[in-house]
């Protein structure tokens, strides 16, 4: 006989937030059900090797969880979690001899750049507040619907305003990051490089009213983690969170595609399975909520039946943009190393492989051409090869003792990015770009090959590349190919993100919540911060209560008539 399964919990999509949340949840005692549609979980965040000796990144590479409190709270230690920081990080007075890429070579970094660039970061204070600020910047849920949002209660303008006043102003709100880099900072090339680092990172340097969330975004990685990865990879990270949801008791079922969010007397009961899933039971029944860790518009437009939602709601959710950077990856299998051409061979930068972007920062124009590119246009990427901007990974950035690649006499540099139109709004279709992988990926090649001296045919034994939509196949929860699924502009962050009545996770559905990078505050990144933010509102209702170990954002704000989060 079929047995019928009940949970607390259950938990739509096994990737990094979905299962940060099963580890949170059955931690503090709940049942809990995570259900994949792919054979393996962990997302986005997954590292592969194409061919056996050749280790690769698709998405996920770069560490931006340091500051996060579930490596506290879920003791990750205790579940294999290790760094591995990068060599390159280890000196901060190379990397600023190393200085800036641009069309005419390496420019410096002047000592009023990387003062104001540290002071700006909280690196300046005593003591410094970077962990502060960045905290108050992603691990806070938005604040609830009754509260006006003013200087006077977002949480990163407190922090600037108790450790660092002189760069507190009411005008931040309203700055791009590169308003706020052109008043502390000195040199262009710098400044457009951090943009840059930005808008490859979430919110993006040009972004009006999200200067301090993409300066977040930028020393997450630059300052502190060092542009580093954990060891084994951000999979490796993932297996400690998933290892940390076992332990507590969650349930991970892998190949159970979800089809339908079983909603009955307007509540979310539980979920179905696709007929294909690995479980003769095919519904799944949850006693105290749903939670889905999918892409927000799967969620309501296809999980959620169209009888369940208004009309205008589910048009809202339809119009979410998806311009939020769609990435063209690659990864090059070479005969000898890649060698930096003579002008790009500053100090600290002699070595073959040393060289990994961020180029052309000369100007803003270069930047704002390729934006112009990507967020303006349907279509082909049309910036010229010259001046097309990339960032890549140097191989340098591995020890000798765990290289990417491990076949003798064969070189891999990888992870190039490219962002490219996004493609959902390619008018040819989703799939245009994927027709011309080839030619793409000599253009691409190309670019690279301005600062690259051998990337030729003669050097080039492969160019292996995931396209923006062959990331959505690969990760079906990704959708517009990004980093981010949508974008990090000011009417997407916060208590806007993605829309208003989603900003606090729940939904128009009873017993519905939401856990995914396209839905939730802060968006995209493997921080743990969509689930550490979402236990506030799931105490807050009264379906969880965490034991001594959980403490809640210094920033956040309880809901009128609610359960606070903060413990008595
Ligand atoms: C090219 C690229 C580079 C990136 N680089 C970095 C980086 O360096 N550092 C970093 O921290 N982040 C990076 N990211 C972002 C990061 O990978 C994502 O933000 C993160 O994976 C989002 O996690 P998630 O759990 O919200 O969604 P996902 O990782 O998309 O997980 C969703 C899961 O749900 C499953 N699913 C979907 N539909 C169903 C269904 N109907 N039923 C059951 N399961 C379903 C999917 O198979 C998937 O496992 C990168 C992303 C890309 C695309």
């Amino acid at each position: 006989m079929i047995q019928e399964e009940r949970y607390d919990f259950v938990i739509v999509g096994g990737g990094p937030n979905g299962t940060a949340l099963a580890a949170y949840l059955a931690k503090s005692g709940a049942s809990v059900c995570v259900l994949e549609e792919r054979p393996e979980a962990g997302g986005a965040c997954e590292n592969t090797e194409p061919i056996p000796g050749v280790r690769i990144t698709p998405h996920a590479m770069y560490m931006y969880s340091g500051p996060s409190p579930g490596f506290e709270q879920l003791e990750l230690h205790k579940y294999g979690f290790r760094m591995d920081w990068s060599p390159q990080s280890e000196n901060l007075a190379d990397q600023q001899a190393r200085g800036v890429a641009t069309t005419e070579g390496m420019s410096p970094i002047t000592d009023k750049d990387a003062m104001g660039f540290a002071k700006l970061a909280g690196m300046l204070g005593n003591p410094p507040f970077i962990k502060d600020l960045l905290r108050a910047t992603f691990w806070c849920p938005p604040h609830p619907p009754e509260v006006e949002v003013t200087a006077e209660n977002i949480p990163y303008m407190q922090v600037y305003k108790q450790h660092q006043p002189d760069v507190w102003t009411e005008e931040l709100l309203d700055m791009t990051m590169f308003d706020l880099m052109d008043e502390h900072l000195e040199t262009e090339p710098f400044k457009v490089m951090h943009a840059m680092v930005a808008w490859y990172s979430g919110a993006a340097g040009h972004w009006e009213g999200v200067a301090i969330p993409a300066f977040a975004c930028d020393i997450t990685l630059t300052m502190y983690s060092g542009i580093s990865v954990p060891r084994g990879g951000m999979h490796g990270y993932f297996h400690s969170i998933i290892r940390c949801a076992l332990a507590h008791g969650a349930v991970v079922r892998t190949c159970c595609p979800v089809d339908e969010i079983i909603v009955e007397n307007g509540r979310a009961a539980g979920v179905r399975l696709r007929e294909t899933a690995t479980r003769d039971e095919k519904r799944i029944w949850a006693n105290k909520a749903v939670v889905s860790a999918v892409d927000v518009k799967q969620t309501f437009l296809k999980l959620v039946g169209p009888r369940h939602l208004g009309s205008s709601f589910r048009k809202k959710v339809d119009e979410i943009s998806v311009k939020g950077g769609s990435i063209w990856v690659s990864h090059l299998l070479t005969r000898e190393p890649l060698i930096p051409r003579p002008k790009f061979k500053a100090p600290g930068c002699e070595n073959p492989g040393e060289y990994g972007g961020p180029y052309p920062c000369d100007s803003r124009e270069i930047y704002f051409e390729h934006v112009a590119d990507v967020d303006g246009r349907r279509g082909d990427p049309t910036v010229p090869p010259e001046r097309l901007m990339w960032i890549a990974t140097q191989s340098t950035r591995f020890r000798e003792t765990d290289p990417q690649c491990t076949i003798p006499g064969v070189y891999l540099e990888s992870p190039y990015y490219v962002l490219v139109p996004p493609p959902e709004y390619q008018p040819d279709g989703p799939d245009a770009l994927d027709k011309k992988k080839e030619e793409i990926n000599a253009y691409m090649r190309k670019a690279f090959s301005q600062v690259i001296e051998n990337v030729d045919d003669d050097n080039l034994i492969m160019h292996l590349a995931n396209t923006p939509y062959e990331s959505e196949f690969r990760n079906t929860g990704l959708i517009g190919g990004t980093w981010c699924g949508t974008r990090h502009c000011d009417d997407q962050w916060a208590e806007n993100r993605p829309l208003s009545e989603l900003a606090r996770y729940r939904t128009p559905v009873e017993g519905l919540y939401l856990c995914n990078q396209t839905a939730c505050h802060p968006g995209g990144l493997c921080h743990m911060a969509i689930p550490y933010n979402l236990m506030h509102i799931l105490i807050e209702d009264g379906l969880v209560e965490p034991g001594k170990w959980w403490y809640p954002s210094p920033w956040y704000i309880p809901q009128d008539g609610k359960i606070s989060a903060i413990p008595r």
